[in-house]
């Protein structure tokens, strides 16, 4: 992967940005991970020039609205372009067992059968297991279940062509087993629901959410060189990057990115 396009920064209840989801570049192709919770991924792309033509891989990590409901979407398109001729070849949707079903209900009760006909033919689901490795754009991808007790969740580890490893432990604090996945990495994505400062306000952890201090303090133990915080609140995003950056800042000293909607970082 050359670059991450992220495409949404907020949580589940977020509507001043779009959830968090996020697209990686590689030649002319992308890897899509989560679809957010509506058809605002589709403005998304579109503001970052990224033609549904070029995605043909899709992660999904869990069933939470936020996460998936995009996706009906992603399906839909993808399926009018195939349809009409424009897209060549499959479309790729790695996820768990579950999510399967799930994709397919969802899309087979609001979208028509002209759409939901290329499931199995031309949309590919890929069931991912724990610990599942995967050649995906000619990078090494290693899938694993982050150990969530709220909904069955996965994430993964990319070893890049490039040599340069990132991890995405999902929208949960990374738990402890999953430390030695992530160690060595040079990117986290992690989620940072608030800033620890405000952690009464909107308490993250009956959230099962993690703080600025609490993911900083992650990467910094495991002196990762690059950290990306987002699945935010939303609640003052002209003031977050400067907010949520000097907390961060206390303890972590690699490169942290508090990004915006539509900011493009390179690996
Ligand atoms: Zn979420």
């Amino acid at each position: 992967m050359e670059k991450l396009i992220v495409l949404g920064t907020g949580n589940a209840q977020a509507v001043h940005c779009y959830n968090t989801c996020f697209a990686m570049k590689k030649g002319e192709e992308y890897f899509l991970t989560d679809a957010g919770g509506g058809n605002g991924i589709l403005l998304a792309l579109e503001n970052q020039k990224i033609p549904l033509e070029r995605i043909h891989h899709i992660f999904v990590s869990h069933a939470h609205n936020d996460h998936i409901l995009g996706m009906v979407w992603m399906v839909r398109m993808i399926a009018t372009s195939m349809n009409k001729g424009a897209y060549e070849g499959s479309l790729h949707i790695y996820c768990h067992q579950e999510l399967v079903d799930i994709i397919k209900a969802l899309s087979c009760l609001t979208v028509g059968k002209k759409f939901t006909a290329h499931f199995d033919e031309r949309i590919l689901f890929h069931v991912v297991g724990d610990g599942d490795q995967k050649e995906i754009l000619g990078d090494h991808f290693t899938f694993f279940d982050i150990g969530s007790t709220k909904e069955k969740q996965f994430g993964y580890c990319i070893r890049m062509e490039e040599g340069v490893r990132l991890s995405f432990p999902g929208d949960e604090p990374c738990h402890e087993a999953l430390l030695p996945r992530v160690q060595g990495s040079q990117w986290l994505l992690h989620e940072a629901f608030c800033l620890y400062s405000q952690r009464d306000r909107f308490k993250p952890y009956e959230k099962h959410h993690s703080t600025v201090m609490d993911a900083c303090r992650l990467a910094e133990e495991l002196k990762i060189p690059n950290l990306v915080l987002w699945h935010t609140e939303d609640k003052d995003l002209a003031h977050r990057k400067e907010n949520y950056t000097a907390e961060g800042r206390k303890y972590y000293h690699g490169n942290l990115y508090i990004p915006e909607d539509g900011d493009v970082l390179s690996f």
